[in-house]
């Protein structure tokens, strides 16, 4: 096993893992991309009327993902439309009739399928691999006998199979719980995603992440014990920070070093996904498509807190409203948890299939980001950074726009994990700064 000693230890911001379902939304706004890719292409005109599973957008290359009615109703327009990240794409926008009446053909057996099928069908449901880079489920899963690696973006070429499925029931970070949640709650489908995946990535053995003092439900277990020769589960503190993020878990769970920057779990021999994304992959399997989504609620100001199922594209002041409102005066509302959530300044953008958490904070949860002083060398950043980078020093050249010297320094190795943020004595933006860096740099490639 190998050792993950930095990053920080984080408390657990919402206590239940009980379900809550979140009432039929009166109106979705649906993206016609919601990951990094292209957008579906509209296969329907204002004023049509449209089933839930019914196909709204269709998929034309292979970096995009057809896109299905999330609630029954009509199609009230086709518009730009901002989304969680800041960026309008052009959307559906649907309004309930109230019938939540479904397509026919949905809810086939998944039988015996072969690895090309099994992906069609991932793909054809629109499956998407959440994430801090949200991608087309089918995209990142390649079948055994088309292996690649993204060590090919280097200008390397690597051929590595797929050895180890890492299925992991931490979060991304502690604050999130939808995937403890499914492994203490284990469904058929849980155990059905897992087979398929593991024949589509021509895995020899599974490793099953669990979270430190949660239970696995008891018939995960029984599956683990009747595949002991290929399947071993183990436990991890999920309350250590970054240890849900790809490169420092595999790191802990297999030994593994993530190439960085640009490697992916594959270049190390290791196929990585949530337990939320297997049972999605197991629903698209059986032809279900996606529809709706699994998040974490939480934050002192939200009136109900917990794991919420809701429809794909609610408006977040929906989510809201429907959840019973603020107790306390938000100051800041995230998409995503506290430590690596996007915050929001309006309430319209839906939620996208992209999006694992809503978190409302009052005032004394949280520290705005206000002036901040200069770096005192105190070297805490370097202390829990989970890459081993210098993140004082690279502050330093990304606020003076030396963008350059700080890609040489290992800018892009960062994995966005906000450890430096969260311990630096002097308030320094630092995720911030190599966000603009980054993205200053890949601007200026373009
Ligand atoms: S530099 Fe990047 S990877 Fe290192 S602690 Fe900061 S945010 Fe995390
Ligand atoms: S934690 Fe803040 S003050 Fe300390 S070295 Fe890092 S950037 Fe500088």
């Amino acid at each position: 096993m190998g050792l993950f000693l930095k990053g920080i230890r984080l408390p657990r911001k919402v206590a239940t893992l009980d379900l809550v379902e979140a009432p039929l939304p009166t109106r979705v706004i649906l993206p016609l991309r919601q990951y990094i890719g292209e957008p579906a292409r509209p296969v329907v005109s204002v004023g049509d009327r449209v089933k839930v599973g019914q196909l709204i957008g269709a998929a034309e290359q292979g970096a995009s993902l057809p896109l299905h009615a999330t609630i029954a109703g009509e199609v009230v327009g086709i518009e730009e439309h901002l989304d969680h990240r800041g960026t309008t794409v052009p959307s559906v926008v649907i309004n309930s009739d109230g019938t939540d009446s479904w397509v026919d053909d949905t809810g086939e057996e998944m039988g015996s399928l072969a690895p090309p099928e099994i992906l069609e069908r991932i793909r054809g449901a629109g499956v998407v691999l959440k994430g801090m880079l949200p991608i087309p489920l089918a995209s990142d899963l390649l079948p055994p006998d088309q292996p690649t690696t993204h060590l090919a973006l280097t200008g390397e070429k690597v051929v590595r199979r797929i050895d180890t499925l890492l299925i992991t029931a931490l979060d991304l970070e502690p604050a999130l719980l939808v995937n403890r949640y499914l492994a203490q709650t284990g469904t058929d489908e849980l155990t059905a995603g897992l087979s398929a995946l593991r024949a589509v990535t021509g895995a020899g053995r599974t490793v099953f992440v669990v979270d430190k003092g949660s239970p696995l439900s008891p018939q995960l277990t029984e599956m683990a014990a009747a595949q002991e020769e290929t399947t071993t589960i183990i436990s991890l503190d999920g309350r250590r920070f970054p240890i849900g993020l790809p490169v420092p878990l595999i790191k802990a769970a297999l030994g593994r070093e993530v190439p960085l920057p640009y490697g992916h779990p594959r270049d190390v021999g290791a196929a990585l996904y949530d337990v939320d994304t297997v049972i999605s992959a197991a629903r698209g399997i059986r032809g279900i498509p996606q529809v709706d989504t699994l998040i974490t609620v939480g934050g002192g100001a939200m009136a109900t807190g917990g794991v919420v199922r809701l429809r794909i594209g609610t408006p977040l002041g929906a989510l809201i409203e429907s959840l019973g409102g603020f107790r306390g005066d938000p100051v800041k509302i995230t998409t995503g948890g506290p430590m690596t959530g996007m915050a929001q300044w309006e309430l319209t953008v839906p939620i996208t299939k992209d999006i694992p958490a809503v978190f409302a904070f009052t005032g004394d949860e949280i520290e705005l980001v206000g002036a901040y002083r200069e770096c005192i060398n105190c070297g805490l950043c370097v202390k829990v950074c989970p890459v081993n980078l210098v993140p004082g020093v690279l502050s330093l050249y990304c606020a003076r726009d030396r963008f350059e010297v700080a890609e040489r320094q290992g800018l892009f190795a960062c994995i966005e994990c906000g450890c430096c943020d969260y311990v630096c004595p002097s308030r320094r933006p630092l995720v911030h700064l190599f966000r603009h860096a980054k993205h200053e740099l890949m601007e200026g490639r373009r």
